[in-house]
This record gives structure tokens, sequence and C-alpha cells, in this order.
């Protein structure tokens, strides 16, 4: 551990310190192995949402041993977020690194060990090696070099890894119930040519359609719940979505249809119900979503009732301004250390961002090491993006909160 006092420079805002910043990147080209092998560990540990336990517990030892201050914050009988912060509190701002912990399940195809960690020209393979868990690394890394170096940002720098991202997101969620006051976030989802400042929002929409039994032989004397289902599926592409300039159209998928009878019943089924994925963009409420579903089922003339209940998971929509400080800074950093322009994009579907952003109003940027495979057979991350956004995240710190 290296112990030098680095003293923060004095720059005019808008300018990146460009001695801070070769201080920093050398420090983290001499981690190099170290980060990689966190990284490793980090992929050898398998994380399927809902059995996050021993990654956490990794991830809680390691931080311990850099010497950050660390908490346990419980989710659900063992689930845990990890949370750690630089041990001089201050009263400037806050900077939240969040990251989550827990990947999809394994799926079908994969040629390379999906726990091996294993590194094929540059590329590290695993489970979850870019969704997110090089994002982690770079995160954890970051905590190392302004901890070992002993830059005091006059602020305060927060990390967050979160169970439940690919299901409910109860991470973030119970996370933000905790009242800790961030001023801008980082998620480190695999974004590394861009940033995203927007997410469109996602609900779960269940229409129980409710028609009347009778004997299957007389089927005039009943109202087919099933058959009614079915027609309004089919009309279901005469709905209409909003459509929003950076986040594009709202759109919705079919997910389930259930129905009938579980043991043969020769009786018209009285009860069917349709689970559809909604995705949203701003204008598209819960109300305004459950009206369009209300007219639609009033034009195609049904016998059968119908109940529309939007479910959990829920997310709303959000869109960041180009303009807070917490962009303007990364696009300012990643045009130092990588010599190309960062682009900005908007993501298709949802993140903790939204939860960050509308629940939290916390601005938050995605941005991350990337590679390629995401919920996918043979993911991988590229080992050196893990180093440059280490890099990146620190300068961001620095400069934020100086
Ligand atoms: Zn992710």
């Amino acid at each position: 551990m290296m112990q030098s006092h680095v003293k923060l420079l004095h720059a005019s805002p808008g300018v990146v310190k460009m001695e801070m910043l070769k201080q920093v990147s050398e420090y983290v080209d001499k981690n190099r192995e170290w980060i990689i092998g966190v990284l490793q560990n980090l992929v050898r540990i398998p994380s399927v949402v809902g059995e996050e336990q021993k990654i956490g517990e990794y991830i809680e030892k390691v931080l311990n041993e850099i010497g950050v201050h660390v908490e346990r914050q419980n989710v659900e009988k063992d689930r845990f977020n990890v949370i750690a912060r630089l041990k001089k509190p201050s009263t400037g701002k806050t900077l939240l690194f969040c990251g989550h912990m827990d990947t999809v399940p394994l799926s079908e195809g994969w040629t390379i060990d999906p726990f091996g960690g294993k590194i094929i020209d540059g590329k590290l393979y695993g489970l979850g090696a870019s969704d997110m868990k090089g994002g982690l690394a770079a995160m954890i890394a970051t905590l190392k070099t302004l901890n070992d170096l002993s830059i005091e940002p006059n602020g305060n720098v927060l990390f967050v890894s979160v169970v439940d991202e690919e299901a409910y997101s109860k991470g973030i969620l119970k996370f933000l119930e905790k009242n800790i006051r961030a001023d801008m976030a980082v998620l480190g989802e695999p974004h590394f040519y861009e940033t995203l400042l927007g997410y469109k929002g996602k609900m779960l929409v269940e229409l129980v359609v409710k028609g009347r039994a009778s004997h299957g032989s007389t089927p005039e004397h009943g109202i087919n719940a099933i058959n009614d289902a079915a027609k309004i599926i089919t009309s279901l592409d005469q709905l209409n979505f909003l459509r929003h300039e950076k986040l594009g159209q709202g759109s919705l998928c079919v997910l389930k249809i259930e129905g009938g009878y579980k043991k043969y019943s020769l009786t018209t089924p009285e009860k069917a119900t349709i689970i559809i994925s909604r995705h949203t963009v701003p204008g598209e409420t819960k109300e305004k979503v459950i009206n369009d579903f209300k007219q639609l089922i009033n034009l195609i003339n049904i016998r059968s009732q119908v109940e529309i209940k939007i479910k959990p998971p829920f997310y709303s929509p959000y869109v960041l301004s180009e303009e807070e400080e917490i962009v303007k800074a990364l696009m300012r950093i990643y045009l130092k250390v990588t010599g190309r322009e960062l682009k900005i994009d908007y993501g298709t579907s949802v993140s903790d961002a939204n939860h960050l952003v509308v629940k939290g109003g916390i601005p938050t940027v995605v941005f991350g090491p990337s590679g390629g495979n995401q919920h996918a057979p043979n993911e991988y991350v590229l080992v050196d993006q893990v180093l440059t956004v280490s890099k990146i995240y620190t300068m961001l710190a620095i400069e934020l909160l100086s």
C-alpha cells in the first residue's frame, strides 16, 4: 500500500487536472494484476439473482482489506447490499458509485467456463463479466486508489453494490429507503463508448378476463374468457404508443397467457389472464396505460369483464439533461483519458438508474467497462476497459468533489 499524501491541485473548474490524472493512471496501472484478480474472483463466485450472499461476503472482505468503511444492508434473508465509503466524513457533496452483484441465470451454449475468469486476447470471460462485475471491479479499484493515495476529496465518495437488479431491483429500492443523500451517481453498466442519459420505463400489466361458466356443449349459455382474451391479444396492434424524441416509442410484449381448467372439465372457461410487459416513455403514466387498454377493450365488443392491474416491477422513464455537472465532467475526463469523444445515448429498457433518478432524485450517468454477449453465452469484458474506467471514475470523484 502506498502512503504518500497527495495534495489536491487547484485548477479552474472545467479543466482536467493533468498532474493528478498522471498519478492516478500510474497507480491504477501498477495495480493491474490486483484489479484483474478481484474481477476474476467476482466472476468465479456465481451470483445468479437471488443468490448474491457469497459475492456480497467477498466484496465486503475486499473493501475491508482496502481499509474503507463498510456496512451491510439487509434486503431479504441471505440477501444484502454492501455499502462502503472513504473513512473521512465530509460536509461536501456526495458522489455515489453503484453496481449490481447479481447476474441473469446461466444460458445454454457456453464453450468457455462461465465461472472460470479465463482471459483470452484481453477478454475476460464469465457470466456477468461485463454485466456488471467489470463495473464493480472498476469501482472497487477506484476506492482503493482514492484510499491508498490518500486523496481526500472535499466531499463523500460512496459505493453500493446491490442485489436483485436483474429481477425487481429490490436492492436499489432498499438502498434508497435508507435516506442517504447523494448529489450525483454513476451506474457501472457496460457502456464504454457511450453514456446513457435516460431509460424507458417499464410496467407489468395484468388483464384478468372474467367470463361465465356453462356446460361445454352449450357454450352460448356461457361467456368464454379464453376466446375473449384471444380477441384482446389480436387487437393489441391497434394501441397507439407515444414517441419521445430521445427515448423513441413505447412498446409492449405479451409475456404470458393463462386460462381454463387445470383438470379436464367440459366447462366454458370463466377466467383467463394475460400478462403484458409495457415499455413506456414520458407521458405514458399508469393512468394513461390503463385507460388505453380500457378504450381498446370497449372497442372490440367482448362480453367478458376485464380487470386491469399494474404490477411490479414498475420503473418510470427519465431523461437527464446533458447540462448536468456530472455529465459534463464525465465527457471532459473521458476525452482526456481516451482521446475520444464520449457519445450520448439512451437505453431501450430499464436499469437501477431509473430508480436512482426518479425515486432518489439523483442525477445518474450510466457508464462502465463493456465487452460482449451480455445475457448470452460466452459473455466477456475487455480487461483494458476495466482499468480505463477506473481511472475515469477516480478522476470524476476528484473533480466533482474538489
Ligand atoms: Zn446490468
